[in-house]
């Protein structure tokens, strides 16, 4: 049994390019990485790592914010270069090879007048974000990315390519949306139920940062209540920068948003920009990114960013006291390179049932995303520790949930925080599709004991 593909040894050229992660915090150096190219070279990887017993590793966009896709002396089976998009628009469906990136995908299925809801960043995965649920600006009219999948193609640590859908295999399928990735077996390939778009309303508005507890009190009580066309997010900065801020996007006119945002401009923001735009303008936008860009990002290659984030879940708006605790994180951050972002649920998240599928957090306001970035290393520990007060902070406040996709090696009880209640299903379903616990991390679903 060999192993087939563009495979890069230790050592060899273009080795360290090919182990690096986009959070370069991190820099493991891993026995080799397999750059599979079609299912056959998937199987024969699988393959051939049981047989030597080399642990491996599953990558596709490299995004892992803890590094779960890459470890030392591992085989890293890697799908980036496995990336077709297919767009039946006849069936309002696209299969996407498991290696796509969000912005490629955006763009092919947008020249056909159709989208997915996912997330923002252009380099990232659409497998490790579909698996681990997948939030971005249409996901409180169209749901979560793995709300509007059909059905997904995947090797098995048995070295069978496999489907799981609502017909075949459909305890795998619901562990599938949101169970996270890494856990069951290798996806090559996802189809999804798309959406036809065409254009969308976008917004931010400021505030100075002494408006802030007004700003935060009131976006909590509009934002997660308001049309499920409308997806709002509130941008919470260090004093240091001087301003708060609210984005969003809306499908549908501006006159309609103006609707929508009324209540929320009766707080007298310092600015307020309101552009009804094409799709794919907003897609950019929102990625920081201007149309003509190169294909191929890849924002790690040369990128010195380092970053701790983290996540919690809110169910109802905070208290004066929780109000008071992010005000006071905000005072004292290490740096200006912080932002506290909070995300809003509701709308098509909500009406699916926390148990329908793997991914729980489904009856919250919303998420809030603790972001920290530096270069320096002598800057690394402040920055970490402010995210773990932070958090260690907010627990009276918050839900006890955190969201898969946003890991966090700290969390002690990582299993029902990303889980809930579905944690024993997902060991069940690990125990039928992988025996062996063959695909294993620090954070992955065990089997059932
Ligand atoms: C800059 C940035 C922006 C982000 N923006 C958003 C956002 O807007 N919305 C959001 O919801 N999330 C966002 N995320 C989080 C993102 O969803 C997760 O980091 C996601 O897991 C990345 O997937 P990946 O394929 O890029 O990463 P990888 O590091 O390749 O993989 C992530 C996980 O999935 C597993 N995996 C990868 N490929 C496969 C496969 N083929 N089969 C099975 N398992 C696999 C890996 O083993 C790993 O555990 C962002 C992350 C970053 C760094």
């Amino acid at each position: 049994m060999e192993l087939t593909g563009r495979v890069i040894y230790a050592g060899e050229s273009g080795y360290e390019d090919a182990r690096l992660n986009f959070n370069t915090r991190f820099a493991a150096s891993p026995f080799a990485i397999v750059f599979c190219q079609s299912v056959t070279d998937v199987i024969n990887a699988v393959n051939w790592a049981q047989t030597s017993g080399i642990p491996v590793r599953v990558r596709s966009g490299r995004h892992s914010y803890e590094a779960f896709s890459v470890a030392d002396d591992a085989l890293i089976i890697d799908l980036n270069d496995m990336e077709k998009i297919q767009v039946d628009r006849s069936k309002a469906r696209a299969t996407i090879q498991a290696g796509a990136e969000l912005v490629p995908i955006y763009e092919t299925l947008n020249a056909q007048g159709v989208t997915i809801p996912g997330g923002s960043c252009a380099t990232v995965g659409i497998t490790g974000l579909t698996l681990g649920g997948g939030y971005g600006l249409l996901a409180r009219w169209k749901g979560l990315t793995c709300d509007n999948l059909q059905s997904v193609e995947m090797v098995t640590a048995a070295g069978k390519a496999i489907v799981a859908s609502p017909s075949q295999n459909p305890d795998l399928f619901w562990a599938l949306r949101g169970g996270g990735g890494g856990n069951f077996g290798i996806v090559t390939s996802l189809t999804y139920q798309v959406h036809s778009i065409d254009k969308v309303t976008v917004y931010q508005l400021s505030w100075n940062w002494s408006e802030i507890e007004r700003v935060m009190q009131f976006w909590q009580t509009w934002a997660p209540e308001t049309d499920d066309r409308h997806t709002s997010i509130l941008k919470l900065v260090s004093e240091a920068v001087g301003s708060v801020f609210v984005v969003g996007q809306f499908v549908g006119t501006e006159t309609e948003l103006r609707q929508v945002l009324a209540p929320l401009l009766t707080l007298a923001p310092k600015s307020v920009s309101i552009e009804t735009l094409p799709y794919i303008e907003a897609v950019y936008a929102f990625a920081g990114l201007k149309p003509d860009y190169p294909k191929r990002l890849a924002h790690w290659h040369g990128s010195q960013t380092k970053f701790k984030n983290a996540s919690d879940y809110v169910a109802r708006p905070l208290s004066a006291a929780g109000t008071m605790t992010v005000i006071n994180f905000l005072k004292q951050a290490p740096s200006k390179n912080v932002v506290l972002q909070f995300d809003s649920y509701g709308g098509a998240i909500a009406k699916i049932a926390p148990d329908a599928t793997a991914f729980p957090h489904r009856q919250v306001n919303f998420n809030i995303q603790y972001q920290t970035y530096w270069t320096k290393p002598q800057d690394q520990a402040a920055h970490l520790n402010w995210v773990r007060n932070f958090r260690a902070a907010m627990q009276p406040h918050v839900t006890g949930g955190c969201y898969v996709n946003y890991c966090d090696r700290d969390l002690k009880n990582w299993q029902t925080a990303y889980y809930g209640s579905n944690w024993q299903k997902l060991k069940q379903v690990k125990q039928r599709v992988d025996p062996g616990n063959f695909f294993r991390f620090e954070q992955s679903v065990p089997k059932q004991t």
